[in-house]
């Protein structure tokens, strides 16, 4: 017998239209490519987006077809969340910092019709127009007189934004779509082999915006101020442009201005609660506290995810200026959100360093996301928090199939392996040893060289540190520390190895410190170990 309730679909622009109905007046502040402040609303946004749906049916973009975007976290990306997908069509979030080859091909691939670009992309769309013939329509994302000669000449007929939007009024009615329709388009950084699309739904996006809001996950509601540093590009924001909807929160956009100083700026000005983003873009902030001695005013918590948080960083946060940290982990093929990281009551009476031995896992799942351990023969391991097996997971955000792979489904008996190697503890809280490429693997057994990673980063004197294996003859693979200190300091090779004494076992100390000026970072602000690799291997031949 089925029950007797309304079958409401879950849709995309059923999030603006409720934003814009009761939370009409509350605000989205953005950092513009142009260098200044630009205010809009909720009411304002929910406009434009019917005016762009109105503008996209013009120029005959049919629902299903994609729309890809190179742009920043501004208002006018967040528009196009809301007027692509609310009117059927697939936004395709593309990321600008990968190579312009792998931007053509990413494109050539998800087949995109139209390519909407800020103006500081206009080189790329010069470099890669006339090798994507399937685009029919390039809109800039400014006003007619930004648009310059050699972007006209470049691509003849390119559009503008502010051009196609003045065209059109905003009487529009959001179709009635399937739930189970494709919203929106993300490709993983390919960091093995050709990228890879992950294609949202309807569905899947509003259910993961409900869970991100729940008090264990973002704890958002209608009196927050959250500012995205996780690009738009980067598996949605981690959904926060949609959660941000569901509650009514204020939004503050920060545009390309990253830098410590710029987020310190914004955050305090703009009263931001909330923040997320990868732990890199977190040492600049961190920076900027110290240097003013305190935190940007009514900051109450953090979201880190992406690669490990350390310990450093969570205490540098909690302890130096009373700063919540919430440490996440998920995948693009996870919309992203998989597990976070919030103490239960029997935590609340640990002392620090039981409770930051709690805080450096990725946490517990959220309601929706299912998870099992498994070893090489797909035979469940215990959650003891010491068996470490391959992470599987199953939900309704998670991905079935990637978009047009020609490859059959990666499902496990209806489980997507992560790729992720981990330990489970009783109360089911995740801690990641690796990915699997990343483990190094000595005589046999395996070292986390996110562990030796944290250890290091304990350290006053280091700014940064990867930990990657390195080919050894007798034990197969052997822990090579890689750093880069910190202004000022001068730390040696013995003083950091001797810093392990009594924290891991011998035979996981590193062999070798190589100190270096920077480490290379890949397209979504995280250490690119196969890159790091490469160059020290080259260094020593
Ligand atoms: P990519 O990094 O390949 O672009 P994603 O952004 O989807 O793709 O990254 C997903 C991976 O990032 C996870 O499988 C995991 O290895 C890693 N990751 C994400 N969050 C964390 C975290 N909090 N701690 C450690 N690793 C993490």
């Amino acid at each position: 017998m089925n029950g007797l309730m309304q079958e409401h679909g879950l849709r995309i622009s059923g999030l603006i239209e409720f934003a814009a109905r009761y939370h009409g007046d509350t605000e989205i502040v953005s950092r513009r490519v142009e260098g200044d402040l630009h205010r809009t609303t909720y009411a304002g946004v929910n406009s434009r987006a019917k005016r762009l749906a109105r503008a996209l049916d013009a120029l005959g973009l049919q629902a299903g077809e994609r729309l890809g975007s190179l742009a920043w976290n501004g208002y006018r990306h967040f528009e196009l969340y809301y007027g692509v997908s609310g009117s059927g069509r697939v936004l395709h979030t593309l990321n600008p910092r990968l190579h312009p080859d792998q931007i053509a091909w990413i494109i050539q691939h998800a087949g995109d019709r139209a390519l909407a670009f800020d103006m500081t992309f206009a080189p790329i769309i010069q470099a890669v127009a006339s090798r994507c013939p399937a685009v029919e329509h390039w809109i800039a994302l400014c006003e007619a007189g930004a648009i310059t000669p050699e972007l006209r000449q470049a691509v003849p007929g390119v559009l503008s934004y502010e051009d196609l939007l003045a065209g059109q009024d905003d009487h529009y009615v959001w179709p009635e779509i399937d739930e189970n329709a494709a919203s929106s388009l993300c490709y993983t950084s390919g960091t093995t082999g050709d990228p890879k699309g992950v294609l949202y739904s309807h569905r899947s996006t509003v259910l993961h915006a409900y869970a991100s809001a729940l008090p264990d996950v973002m704890n958002l509601s209608a009196r927050d101020c959250v500012l995205p540093v996780v690009p738009m590009f980067h598996v949605n924001a981690w959904g926060i442009p949609y959660a941000a909807a569901l509650v009514g929160c204020k939004l503050v956009l920060p545009g390309p201005a990253l830098d410590g100083a710029s987020l310190f700026a914004s955050m305090d000005a703009e009263a931001v609660t909330f923040a997320a983003g990868v732990p890199t873009i977190w040492l600049g902030l961190l920076g900027q506290m110290q240097r003013e001695g305190r935190k940007p005013a009514a900051l109450r918590s953090v979201l880190i995810g992406g690669a490990a948080a350390p310990a450093a960083m969570i205490s540098a946060f909690q302890d130096g200026f009373g700063v919540e940290v919430r440490h996440a982990w998920g995948m693009t093929e996870m919309s992203p959100l998989g597990t976070v990281c919030t103490l239960k009551n029997k935590h609340l009476g640990l002392g620090p360093e039981q409770r930051m031995a709690v805080q450096v896992k990725q946490g517990r799942p959220l309601f929706g996301v299912d998870l099992r351990v498994v070893d090489g023969q797909g035979r469940d391991l215990p959650w003891d928090g010491a068996s470490m097996g391959d992470l599987q997971v199953r939900g309704p955000w998670i991905l079935r199939d990637y978009y047009r792979s020609g490859q059959p489904s990666p499902l496990r008996d209806g489980w997507f392996p992560t790729g992720d190697v981990v330990t489970v503890d009783p109360d089911g809280y995740v801690q990641i040893v690796d990915r699997t490429k990343d483990v190094i693997k000595s005589g046999g057994e395996w070292i986390s060289s996110i562990e030796i990673e944290n250890i290091a980063m304990a350290h006053p004197a280091v700014a940064m540190a990867a930990c990657i294996a390195m080919p050894d003859a007798k034990w197969d693979e052997r822990p090579l520390l890689v750093v880069v200190t910190k202004p000022q300091t001068e730390v040696s090779r013995e003083e950091l190895l001797a810093f392990y004494e009594g924290k891991v076992a011998k035979w996981w100390v590193p062999d070798d410190v190589r100190f270096i000026d920077a480490i290379p970072l890949g397209a979504t602000g995280k250490i690119q170990k196969n890159k790091l690799r490469q160059q020290l291997l080259a260094a020593q031949c």
